[in-house]
């Protein structure tokens, strides 16, 4: 059935080398020909029936003891969705890991690794700020019993000790968009697991497993559901890994619905257009900006991405409050443009001494920027920074609220 044959279409994908816009649109669909059918099936069945219990009874009894993806039909939607199934299966492919294990949200992903290391008696974290704000938090609070160590991209190698079960790095962070050489921290963490957040790069930008990442986590309602509609978060590793995953998603619960599966697996196929697109008119917004005397600082990643960061010198709220076409929203990755203060809302659960030593001042603005035209963004972020402190705003400070009130 449909999940046999994903495991067929895995088997397939792994015999045959794809570019990744070709795997984009392709991985996790391998078997729809077959099937005759075109667009993927969705699965909605919380249980599936079987005449034979000794045979499910056998199945359930391996799958506590390796975690291994039940071969066969369905036995209950905790356990594994076939439509789910396809999502992880194309993830895995584009990121070039064995396997990928989807969540209810990024939060429930990363709490599902933190789980397993815990389970393992390997409470102990080493991690780098800034991380968004509320695995800063997960951590910092201890809410999963694990207990963290914050350092320097330099210091990690000094911070591991005998229950060291995690590095856990972002690159490009979120939201100061600092970037981390994945490779020499995988090296430095040694037989530790680094946990690469790439929500903020893709694997379109960047694939972390190949430069020495154990595990690459998605927040996947960003860039990879890619519309604003879809809570979801992904591991994508090692198929060893992936099985303790498995088990703890199934003794926790923190499963991806169905149809998040199908509207995330339809949102990889456009990822690589979509990225591309947005990351071109960021890299010229953030040109414009830099240039832009009311703008103190821009951060634009190397690797390039459709994230800026910028601290303005003027009141950031006003500019978040004059915003027309940008959305004023937290969150990002989406086709719209948007923008938000880290201090206000994505970092404010971390401690205002740690979250400032992490580089995300009280002025900082993260603009997450869309599939709109440059120049249509550029008009509303030129009227948003007004006269902004910074001297050269003379005349678009009177243009504002004639926008404003011709929005009603
Ligand atoms: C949003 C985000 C998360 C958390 O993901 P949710 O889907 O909101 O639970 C984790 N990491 C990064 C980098 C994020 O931007």
């Amino acid at each position: 059935m449909d999940h046999g044959t994903a495991n067929a279409a895995r088997t397939l994908a792994a015999r045959t080398r794809r570019a990744p816009d070709t795997e984009a649109v392709h991985a996790g669909r391998d078997d729809l020909a077959r099937l005759g059918l075109h667009a993927p099936p969705i699965d909605l069945s919380t249980t599936y029936p079987s005449y034979d219990s000794r045979g499910e009874a056998a199945r359930i009894d391996a799958f506590a003891a390796d975690g291994a993806a039940p071969e066969g039909p369905p036995v209950y939607g905790r356990l594994g969705n076939p439509t789910v199934a396809r999502f992880e299966t194309a993830l895995a492919r584009l990121e070039g890991t064995e396997s990928a294990v989807a969540f209810a949200s990024g939060m429930a992903a990363l709490s599902a690794v933190l789980l397993v290391r815990n389970g393992a008696g390997l409470r102990h974290v080493v991690a780098v700020r800034p991380l968004y704000g509320c695995s800063d938090h997960l951590l910092t609070a201890g809410l999963l019993g694990s207990e963290v160590t914050w350092v320097d991209p330099a210091g990690v190698t000094d911070a591991l000790r005998p229950g060291t079960g995690l590095v856990l790095v972002e690159s490009p962070a979120n939201p100061t968009l600092a970037e981390i050489d994945l490779r020499a921290v995988a090296h430095a963490a040694g037989s530790v697991p680094l946990l690469a957040d790439n929500t903020f790069a893709t694997p379109v930008l960047q694939r972390p497993a190949e430069q020495g990442a154990r595990l690459v986590l998605h927040s996947a309602t960003k860039y990879l559901g890619g519309h604003g509609d879809v809570m979801a978060g992904v591991v994508a590793c090692d198929e060893e890994f992936a099985r303790r995953l498995r088990q703890v998603r199934f003794a926790t619960g923190g499963v991806l619905h169905p149809l998040a599966g199908y509207l995330l697996l339809r949102g990889l196929s456009t990822l690589p257009v979509r990225v591309r697109a947005a990351s071109a008119t960021a890299a010229e917004l953030a040109r414009r900006l830099a240039a832009d005397p009311r703008v103190a600082k821009v951060h634009y990643p190397r690797i390039g991405g459709a994230m800026i960061a910028l601290e303005v010198h003027g009141d950031p709220h006003e500019v978040i409050a004059a915003v027309r076409l940008i959305t004023p929203a937290v969150s990002l990755g989406s086709v719209d443009t948007l923008i938000q203060h880290p201090a206000s809302i994505s970092h404010r659960i971390v401690d205002p001494a740690d979250r400032r030593g992490a580089g995300v001042g009280d002025r900082l603005l993260r603009l997450s920027v869309g599939l709109e035209d440059v120049e249509d963004l550029w008009h509303d972020l030129d009227g948003a920074l007004g006269s902004g402190g910074g001297g050269s705003g003379a005349g678009r400070a009177g243009a504002a609220p004639a926008r404003r009130a011709g929005r009603g």
